[in-house]
């Protein structure tokens, strides 16, 4: 997919007045540089600082720069999704505001995209410059994922710092907190060309930083999701309906089998054991009919609701300039 620009850089950020001079300076200084041309997507998602009007004043200055606002806070997902929905660039990068990462890197991220012909290119923070208790969680669930989701070319998924074809943010539906999973959204969408680039991290320099503990526990929960979801949120009733189909047809063979027993004892007159309710057969068949129809029904619903919704997002945009 070719795009009206090189390159749409999008920026989520929320308070983060005091990077956002800075980083628009250098971004541009790398853009005029390399002779890209370039968008400039500041998402503000909810501000309560002086971001916004930042901004807007950057976006007096410089026609490259476009802004959107938020009415609230919703999230990095959220801020990230409708970034993506606007893109107009071949290639789109994505940063964080806070300066940890460097806009200089964007240059050799470009190249992978366009000359060595990658889908993804995700930074590694080699050298992670955040505390221990941030650091340590985030092996564990760079492990995991990469494990889950078979993308064995990534050490560190949840890097702020990425490079993407313009079809792959076209592709993924970003929301709750999946910004720490695009590289598996991507995957399942079929971009597989995914590598990773070794980049450069600072400590914050301004503001502080948005994500506490919650998000191991929450990620965690995502994931779940993600795998589930991507799967299977056009076409429920195969989830549902499969393991409805199973319990069902145990369920019937069990009481087929308590029937028969019975049937057969009485017409060859042997003293029955025992009666058809001592049966743990009985029950277990019982239990599985019922689970069995409860999945069908869940199927059913399911399969009404993605009929129904074709409402992708909930967030309301209160502000926009230069779009
Ligand atoms: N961010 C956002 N909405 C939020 C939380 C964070 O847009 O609700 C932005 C934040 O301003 C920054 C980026 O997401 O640009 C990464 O956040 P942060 O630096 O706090 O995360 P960390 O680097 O500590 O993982
Ligand atoms: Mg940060």
């Amino acid at each position: 997919m070719k795009g009206q620009f090189d390159i749409s850089v999008v920026i989520p950020l929320y308070d983060e007045e005091g990077s956002l001079p800075e980083l628009h300076q250098r971004i541009v200084k790398v853009m005029e540089a390399n002779d890209f041309s370039y968008e400039i997507l500041f998402i503000n998602d909810g501000s309560k600082d002086n971001s916004w009007e930042i901004i807007q004043k950057l976006a007096l200055e410089n026609q490259h720069v476009k802004g959107f606002s938020f009415n609230r806070n919703y999230g990095k997902s959220a801020a990230l999704q409708i970034g993506f929905e606007r893109v107009k660039g071949s290639v789109v990068i994505t940063m964080d505001a806070d300066l940890q990462d460097f806009p200089e890197e964007i240059p050799e991220l470009y190249k992978m995209i366009v000359e060595d012909g990658n889908d993804l290119v995700s930074g590694w923070k080699q050298e992670r410059k955040d505390p221990l208790t941030k650091t340590i969680p985030t092996k564990l669930f760079n492990f995991v994922t990469s494990h889950s989701s078979g993308i064995h070319t990534l050490h560190d998924f949840n890097c702020g710092l990425k490079a993407y074809r313009l079809e792959v943010v076209k592709s993924v539906d970003v929301y709750g907190e999946m910004h720490r999973y695009i590289p598996v959204l991507a995957k399942w969408n079929g971009y597989e060309k995914i590598v990773e680039k070794p980049v450069r991290h600072v400590a914050r320099k301004y503001g502080k930083t948005k994500f506490g503990m919650e998000r191991f526990i929450n990620g965690f929960l995502d994931f779940l999701s993600v795998s589930f979801i991507t799967r299977f949120r056009k076409r429920p009733m195969h989830f549902f309906g499969t393991l409805g189909l199973i319990s069902f047809i145990m369920g019937f063979l069990m009481t087929v089998w308590v029937l028969f027993e019975k049937q057969y004892k009485l017409y060859n007159e042997i003293e029955p054991l025992r009666e058809i309710v001592d049966q743990p057969f009985f029950f277990l068949a019982l239990v599985l009919l019922i689970i069995g129809s409860q999945f069908f029904l869940a199927g059913f619903i399911g399969e009404m609701i993605v009929i129904h919704s074709n409402k992708r997002n909930d967030y309301l945009i209160s502000d926009e300039v230069n779009t």
